[in-house]
């Protein structure tokens, strides 16, 4: 998920540094207890603190995830995500969800926006979806 770097490896076709967090505006990131435990160490905070300042349990879900805050592009994002730089607050210490998305050498989302981009002829528009 977004990282202030571009991706490393060449093969990958996306860049989160030149996106503005598709991935971290779902409703819904699960974390689990070694998510919570690697944020806890990261701010230097018990586990019981970094599991109420930055998570929430989803009752229809019955799953814990990551807490939101406003945005003014989609509505909401990660508590964990910085809005002014659209990047990713704990990169190091994000959870391993984050880790794993989007599996693979492309991102869906990257690339409805750099086909948005394209049309409009602006490299910074930032494209809403349907879920957003
Ligand atoms: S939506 Fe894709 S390109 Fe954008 S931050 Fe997430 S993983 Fe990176
Ligand atoms: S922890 Fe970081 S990468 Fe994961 S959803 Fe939040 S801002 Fe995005």
């Amino acid at each position: 998920m977004a990282t202030s770097t571009a991706k490393k490896k060449s093969a990958v076709q996306y860049d989160c540094s030149k996106c503005p967090g598709y991935c971290c505006s779902y409703p819904l990131i699960e974390v689990g207890k070694r998510d919570i435990a690697r944020l806890a160490k990261h701010f230097d905070i018990t586990y019981t603190q970094a599991e109420s300042r930055y998570t929430r349990y989803d009752r229809s879900e019955k799953v814990r995830s990551l807490k939101q805050q406003d945005d003014k592009h989609f509505g909401s994002i990660c508590k964990l995500f910085d809005t002014k730089k659209r990047c990713c607050t704990v990169y190091e210490a994000r959870p391993g969800v984050c880790r794993a998305y989007p599996d693979g050498k492309r991102c869906g989302y990257y690339d409805f926006l750099t086909f948005e981009r394209e049309q409009q002829g602006d490299d910074k528009f930032i494209a809403t979806t349907n879920n957003n």
